[in-house]
């Protein structure tokens, strides 16, 4: 098994509700986020996917999300937590990369260097 892990980060506003009452308050963060894709079986040039691929990929997700309220987004369903980012970072990702070779296996969205949403899809 392999697995190939990608980093990259956004910042945006969000407001969250019915957890602490700080968090109820328009805040931003500057989200770093890790993707992880897992494989069996590399190509004939030993990859098991290219990293400009998933990165490019990854690019076009974070576009949407960058500098954006993201209560504005539909797919949150009113409450952006960070567990919600991470699973729909990883929806997004299967959508456009996985076959019967790769999947993707974790998504982590840090909203600060000591706090961490991960999603395992599956
Ligand atoms: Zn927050």
């Amino acid at each position: 098994m392999f697995e190939l892990t990608v980093k990259t980060h956004f910042a945006a506003a969000h407001q969250l509700t019915m957890v602490s009452q700080k968090c109820e308050n328009l805040h931003g963060h500057n989200w770093k986020i890790e993707v992880s894709i897992t494989g069996e079986k590399l190509d004939s040039k030993g990859i098991l996917l290219d990293f400009g691929v998933i990165k490019a990929h990854i690019k076009n997700i974070i576009k949407d999300l960058d500098h954006k309220h993201l209560n504005d987004m539909p797919c949150f369903e009113g409450n952006p937590s960070s567990e919600r980012i991470s699973v729909e970072i990883a929806n997004r990702l299967k959508e456009l990369i996985e076959d019967k070779n790769v999947r993707v296996s974790r998504v982590s969205a840090w909203e600060s260097d000591n706090a961490c949403a991960t999603y395992f899809p599956d």
